[in-house]
């Protein structure tokens, strides 16, 4: 939880706990870390880690700590993770953002060191994080012989669908919701070609300054994300992820980022992942000072 101290006050009582304790107590305590770590991506200019197509996030925040996505390459994303000396067996629970291998597949890794996360994925009706429907759905004919019918015509009250991951505990997420104080998942479900129906969670975090807006994919489209954004924060801080604008025309990049700056008046632009380099441009030209880069170990601190 935030502390109701101003940030100064806090930093000096910090310094006088510390100067009361004798050197090489191991009492002190430092103040919780308050950023996002991008743990996958394919650009980044932090040596010994690898660079692959995808993406994944540490949030620290307010004493928790978030996983969102999981990468391309379970094995690339095991060595990100450990040469940024980080340890996902100490996780409040994870989020994946969309069914696309490029963001579950460190799953196998994030189960192998933490087999109880809870992981938080977006309802689908069949897919790869299991699902189930009322046996209803079934739409009996009565009057066929029981070797013509499903379960000779006595099925689950519920149909179960299998996971390509028997042993997770997801957490199927059919709309926005808070998860913890502070922490929501926002829904959406793209209508675009290619990924039509596909359903989307973004993470959101709300800091004194407005929302920390992690995107997976935006399959949905970056501006759907920030309406449903509305009702949590009202306005986002800062925007961290992929745009998906990686395909698109130029012409549409330049509405979109214009939009995003002048419409949404978002302060911190931290695009990654399938934003693509036309989009980087165009919104780094758009954010001026405002653009964070974002590659793969950069450290993000939050407000
Ligand atoms: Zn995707
Ligand atoms: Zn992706």
């Amino acid at each position: 939880m935030k502390s109701t101290l101003p940030r100064c006050l806090t930093v000096v009582l910090a310094l006088g706990t510390l100067a009361a304790i004798p050197a090489g107590a191991a009492s002190y305590r430092p103040a919780p870390a308050q950023r996002v770590t991008i743990l996958y991506d394919a650009f980044g200019n932090r040596a010994g880690l690898t660079r692959d197509w995808g993406f994944a996030a540490l949030v620290e925040y307010g004493g928790r700590r978030i996983l969102f996505d999981t990468g391309d390459n379970a094995d690339i994303f095991a060595a990100n993770v450990r040469a940024l000396g980080i340890d996902l067996s100490r996780l409040d629970f994870a989020v994946i953002s969309h069914r696309h291998g490029d963001h579950i597949a460190g799953i196998q890794y994030l189960l192998s060191v933490n087999p109880g996360i809870a992981i938080y994925a977006p309802t689908e009706r069949f897919g790869v994080f299991g699902s189930s429907l009322p046996g209803s759905f079934l739409s009996p004919d009565t009057l066929l012989p029981d070797s013509l019918r499903y379960f000779d015509g006595h099925p689950p009250a519920r149909l179960s669908f299998g996971s390509a991951w028997p042993s997770a505990h997801f957490q199927l997420v059919d709309s926005t919701i808070q998860i913890v104080p502070g922490v929501s998942v926002i829904l959406t479900v793209s209508d675009r070609p290619g990924t039509l129906e596909l359903r989307e969670l973004s993470l959101a975090i709300s800091t004194p300054r407005g929302l920390v807006l992690l995107v997976g994919c935006s399959h949905p489209g970056i501006e759907t994300i920030l309406e449903a954004s509305l009702p949590i924060g009202g306005h986002v801080f800062q925007l961290i992820g992929g745009l998906h604008l990686v395909s698109t025309p130029d012409s549409a990049i330049a509405r979109i980022a214009a939009a995003l700056h002048d419409r949404w008046r978002i302060d911190r632009m931290s695009p990654g992942h399938c934003t693509g380099e036309a989009a980087f441009a165009e919104l780094r030209r758009v954010f001026g000072a405002s653009y964070l880069y974002a590659g793969l170990g950069t450290v993000l601190e939050l407000p």
